[in-house]
């Protein structure tokens, strides 16, 4: 009889969550919601000295940020509660105790210097490495001597001969011999539990029917299948496992947790919007089975099934992130965008106080609405509107403000000080009569040194309409103080 399905997202959070993480999150959240089964959201903290609260409360935070909303786990509790490992250590502790008394897991008392031995003895046997056994069968005087030693010993797992073969729903069946799976640790000399330990037993606990999880993990499962042996799970109440395929850099190279890049804290921060990250991630590696390129979250729960991911490492293509994310922000309304940039000019230091300077900036979005790829870019499109201290770029004014543009910031400003109603069509009609025909000038001529004087930079919103929003007086200031210094 099949469970209701029942996926987790386990992160191990050492860092802030990266692209590989979250794409994991993505496709677990997305079948849940397509089977119309649980998300349940696990953190994997036994190991405190890497997996602090700020890096916990960040993968909180970063999760709610992209829509992946849990219905089991921090924050919002469950039926398998608590959903932190370091707050479940007696029950890895009252296992691990089950397993030695059963005779799957024993005591062995090596020390790293032993162990050592053995490795190199192995590697001039050339022998596959790995634990050798020696405490399976302890004599009663080594333990004595052991234990006068005060050595504190490991629980080791007995793995038996022969190998373990389970189905992978991405890759079919995978084995794994166990020549290549040596005995291994599930509970350290100070008592902690490992990772294979904790992950098995809570996958068993939570009645897990479905592990997606990256690629890396894969040659951990022989291990963790063990461990549900020993707990004497029936092999039909196994998860199905699904290892997804490794995202790569754009130059092949594994993309690793060390390159800031990776970090889904590093799109945020330069204004990728979560639509955009989860649209673009749930397509690498994922096809909605056509050659779709703009998905919802809503079409994605619809449409997401394992079998359309791929078996192959995707590449990850930032400007396809980016194209996607221009899209994205096209697709919002102008209020939204407002609302989504403000974070973004208060961290670009740009101060919006008062209704005027709100209103200003609501009529700015609109002007550069369709050419921005992220956030992050609004605000040095619009800074030349909110600014006391006004500067022009040195490049800028390098490049465009030479002598040769004297007599065009001149004729501007005569022409700008004559319009008597302020209205874009007056602004464009002095400005095209004064610079174009009157000077004889190309636009591209004309315009440049009118835009840097007035708006700082070569690259701004669309000048006239530029000129507009300053208003009169404060651009007439700034062709001024353009023609002198
Ligand atoms: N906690 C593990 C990690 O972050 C993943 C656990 C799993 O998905 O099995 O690497």
């Amino acid at each position: 009889m099949s469970r209701p399905v029942r996926v987790r997202f386990a992160p191990s959070p050492t860092g802030d969550l990266h692209v590989g993480n979250i794409r994991t999150a993505l496709y677990d959240w997305a079948y849940a919601r397509h089977t119309g089964g649980k998300f349940v959201f696990r953190i994997e903290d036994t190991d405190r000295e890497r997996v602090t609260d700020e890096y916990i409360n960040a993968a909180i935070d970063t999760l709610k940020w992209l829509g992946l909303q849990w219905d089991e786990g921090p924050e919002v509790g469950g039926p398998s509660a608590p959903y932190l490992q370091s707050q479940r250590l007696d029950i890895y502790a009252d296992w691990a105790a089950k397993f030695l008394a059963a005779g799957d897991a024993y005591h062995c008392y090596c020390n790293p210097e032993e162990l050592e031995a053995s490795r190199e003895a192995q590697k001039k046997a050339n022998i596959a490495p790995g634990y050798d056994g020696k405490c399976r069968a302890i004599s009663a005087d080594d333990l004595t001597r052991y234990q006068s030693e005060g050595r504190k010993p490991v629980v080791r797992m007995r793995m038996p001969d022969g190998s373990t073969t389970f189905y992978d729903a991405i890759r079919g069946d995978v084995t794994f011999d166990h020549n290549f799976v040596p005995d291994f640790v599930l509970v350290r000399g100070d008592g902690s539990p490992l990772y294979t330990l904790a992950v098995a037993v809570d996958d068993v606990m939570m009645q897990i029917t479905h592990v997606l999880r990256g690629e890396d993990l894969l040659s951990s499962t022989p291990r963790q299948i063990r461990v549900y042996q020993a707990m004497a799970v029936k092999p039909e109440d196994y998860p199905i496992f699904a290892h997804l395929p490794f995202v790569m850099g754009q130059d092949n190279a594994k993309l690793s947790k060390r390159n800031g890049e990776v970090s889904i804290a590093w799109y945020r921060e330069r204004g990728f919007l979560p639509e955009a990250i989860c649209n673009y991630l749930a397509l690498l590696g994922w096809s909605p089975g056509d050659d779709k390129e703009n998905i919802s979250m809503q079409e994605m729960t619809e449409l997401f099934t394992i079998e359309r991911v791929g078996k192959n490492p995707a590449r990850f293509d930032m400007k396809k992130l980016e194209a996607i994310n221009g899209d994205k922000i096209r697709a919002l309304p102008v209020e939204e965008v407002i609302k989504r940039a403000l974070p973004f000019m208060e961290s670009a230091g740009i101060a919006l106080t008062g209704e005027q300077a709100e209103a200003l900036f609501a009529r700015a979005i609109p002007l550069i609405h369709e050419r921005i790829v992220t956030l992050a870019e609004i605000p040095d499109y619009v800074r030349f509107l909110f600014t006391e201290k006004f500067a022009i770029d040195p490049e800028a004014k390098e490049k465009a403000l030479t002598a040769d543009s004297l007599p065009i910031l001149a004729a501007a400003e005569v022409a700008i000080s004559a319009i008597t109603e302020w209205k874009l069509e007056a602004i464009e009609t002095a400005l095209r009569s004064a610079l174009i025909e009157g000077l004889a000038l190309k636009p591209k001529n004309a315009f440049t040194p009118v835009r840097v004087a007035v708006t700082g930079a070569r690259v701004s919103p669309p000048l006239f309409e530029s000129i507009e929003l300053l208003g009169k007086e404060r651009t007439l200031e700034r062709l001024k103080a353009a023609q002198t210094g």
